[in-house]
C-alpha cells in the first residue's frame, strides 16, 4: 500500500527525497539518485549499526558500490564514469547519507577527488599544457577507480588553521628529481587505513621558499607509500565508521604524475568555486531526513523492530512532527537552491546562500533527530534502533571544516557588512 509517505510504510526504501517531478530533475539525475536511495536501502542500511558500535570502517560497502559504479558517479563520461555534476551527486549522496551517514561522508571524500579534478577543474583556467597533462593524468587515477575499484580519501585538517583557509597547509611537498617529498601530518582523515590512496592538501616549497597558501597541491598518495603511516586511536561520538585516524608522512616520495590537479588550481578552485566545500552537508541532508522519516513510521506504529504500537493521535505529537516538516522543508529549499547554483565565479549572494545552505543543514539535522526522539520517548533511543545513530552522527556536522556552523555564521555577517576592500578607518 502506498500513501502520502511514498512507499516507506510498506517497506524500507523511503520516497524520494527530491521528487524528480517537483524539483525538475532530468530523468538520467533522477534514474541515478534513484539508485542510491536503492542501494543505501539494500546494503548500506543493515550494516550501519554493526559498524558504528565497533568504529570499524565498511570497506564492503565501498566494494560493493564500485559494483555499482557509484565509485564513479563524478568520473567524466569520456573518462568511462557517470558524469554526474555537482547537484546530481549531492542529490544522490543525501540519499545515502539517509542510510548510513558515516558511508555516505567516507564516500564524499572518495568522490571529490573526481569531482574537484574533473568537472570543477574542468571550469578553471589553464594553459593548454596543463590541461593536457592534467587530462593525461587524471585518466590515469580515473582508470585505478574503473578498473579496480581503487578508494580515495581526503586528508585536509591539522589541527590548525589551515583547514579553515586561513594559512598554508603545513604538510610540505618538496620538489624533488620526478616528484616530491611529502612530510606533515594530517588528523580527522577519515577511511585511514582503509584507502588505497590518501589525495593530500599540501604546500609545495622549495628550499628557502615562504608557505603560500597559492602553493597548494593536491596529491594521491599511495596508501602503502614507504613513510606513511596510520597513527592513533578514534573512538568518537558520531560518524564511528568513518574511521577518521591520524595520518604521518615522513619523508614519502610522490612521484610527479600523483598530482589530482596541475599547480596553482586548488587554489583557484578554493577561491573561484567555493561550493566545492559544500559538498559535506549531503550526507546530512540525508540524516535531516532519516530523522523525520523515523518518527513518521515510529508514531504509525510501523517502526520493524517495535510493538506495533500507534502514537499518532495524541496532538502534541502531531505538533511536533507538523514543526519538524516545517524545519525539513526549508531545510531542503535552501539547500537544493544552493547545490543547483553552485559554479565558477558566483555571485556574492550566491556564495552567501552556499554559507546559510551549510549552516541550515549542518544544525537543523541534528536539531531534527534531537526533536524525533524527545517527540517519539525513550524506547526510540535504544540502541537496537537508527535513531540513536543519526543523533550522534548530526551532531558531527556542524564541526567539519573549512565551513564550520561558526565559521559560516562569521563569513556571512561580515560579508553582509562589508564589500570587498571595506574598512572602517
Ligand atoms: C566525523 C568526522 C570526519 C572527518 N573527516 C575528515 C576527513 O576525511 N578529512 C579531513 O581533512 N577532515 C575531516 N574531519 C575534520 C574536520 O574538518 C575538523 O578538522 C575536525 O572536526 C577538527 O576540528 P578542530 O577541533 O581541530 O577545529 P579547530 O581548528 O580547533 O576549530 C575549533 C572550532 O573553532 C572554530 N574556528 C576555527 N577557525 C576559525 C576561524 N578562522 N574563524 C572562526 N571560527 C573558527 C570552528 O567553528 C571550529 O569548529 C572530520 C571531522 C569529523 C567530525
Amino acid at each position: 500500500m502506498t500513501s502520502v509517505h511514498g512507499d516507506l510504510d510498506t517497506h524500507d526504501t523511503g520516497a524520494a527525497m527530491f521528487a524528480p517531478e517537483a524539483f525538475g530533475l532530468g530523468d538520467a539525475e533522477a534514474e541515478l539518485i534513484a539508485q542510491a536511495r536503492r542501494f543505501g536501502a539494500r546494503v548500506l542500511a543493515p550494516r550501519a549499526a554493526e559498524h558504528d558500535r565497533d568504529a570499524t570502517f565498511p570497506i564492503e560497502n565501498f566494494r560493493d558500490m564500485h559494483g555499482e559504479g557509484l565509485l564513479a558517479i563524478c568520473i567524466p563520461k569520456d573518462d568511462g564514469g557517470r558524469g554526474a555534476g555537482f547537484r546530481t551527486y549531492c542529490l544522490a549522496a543525501a540519499e545515502l547519507g539517509r542510510y548510513c551517514g558515516s558511508t555516505a561522508l567516507s564516500f564524499n571524500m572518495h568522490v571529490c577527488s573526481t569531482l574537484w579534478s574533473g568537472a570543477l577543474s574542468d571550469d578553471l583556467d589553464m594553459s593548454a599544457a596543463d590541461r593536457a597533462a592534467h587530462l593525461d593524468r587524471r585518466r590515469r587515477h580515473y582508470r585505478r577507480i574503473l578498473d579496480e575499484g581503487a578508494v580515495y580519501s581526503q586528508p585536509f585538517s591539522e589541527g590548525g588553521a589551515a583547514a579553515a583557509g586561513g594559512v598554508a597547509f603545513g604538510t610540505e611537498a618538496r620538489p624533488t628529481a620526478g616528484g616530491f617529498i611529502v612530510n606533515g601530518k594530517k588528523i580527522f582523515a577519515s577511511l585511514s587505513g582503509a584507502a588505497d590512496y590518501y589525495g593530500v592538501l599540501c604546500t609545495e616549497r622549495g628550499e628557502g621558499e615562504a608557505a603560500s597558501r597559492r602553493n597548494t597541491l593536491y596529491l594521491a598518495i599511495p596508501a602503502n607509500a614507504p613513510g606513511a603511516e596510520v597513527v592513533g586511536d578514534w573512538d568518537p561520538l558520531g560518524m564511528r565508521a568513518t574511521v577518521s585516524r591520524t595520518l604521518v608522512f615522513k619523508d614519502v616520495f610522490v612521484p610527479e604524475d600523483a598530482m589530482l590537479m596541475p599547480r596553482g588550481v586548488y587554489f583557484q578552485a578554493a577561491t573561484r568555486w567555493p561550493h566545492m566545500f559544500l559538498t559535506l552537508s549531503p550526507t546530512y541532508m540525508g540524516l535531516a531526513q532519516a530523522a523525520y522519516d523515523f518518527a513518521i513510521r515510529y508514531l504509525r506504529g510501523e517502526m520493524p523492530g517495535t510493538p506495533p504500537v500507534k502514537r499518532r493521535m495524541f496532538p502534541t505529537k502531531q505538533i511536533a512532527v507538523a514543526e519538524m516538516h516545517v524545519t525539513l522543508e526549508q531545510t531542503k529549499a535552501l539547500w537544493f537552491q544552493a547545490i543547483s547554483e553552485a559554479r565558477a565565479n558566483p555571485r556574492k549572494e550566491q556564495v552567501l546562500r552556499a554559507y546559510a545552505a551549510q549552516f541550515t543543514v549542518m544544525e537543523n539535522a541534528n536539531a531534527l533527530a534531537a526533536k524525533a526522539i524527545r517527540t517519539c520517548g525513550g524506547q526510540a533511543m535504544l540502541k537496537s534502533l537508527a535513531l540513536e545513530r543519526i543523533y550522534r552522527d548530526s551532531r558531527c556536522g556542524s564541526l567539519m571544516l573549512p565551513w564550520t556552523a561558526e565559521i559560516c555564521l562569521d563569513r556571512i555577517g561580515r560579508e553582509a557588512l562589508y564589500e570587498a576592500g571595506e574598512t572602517d578607518d
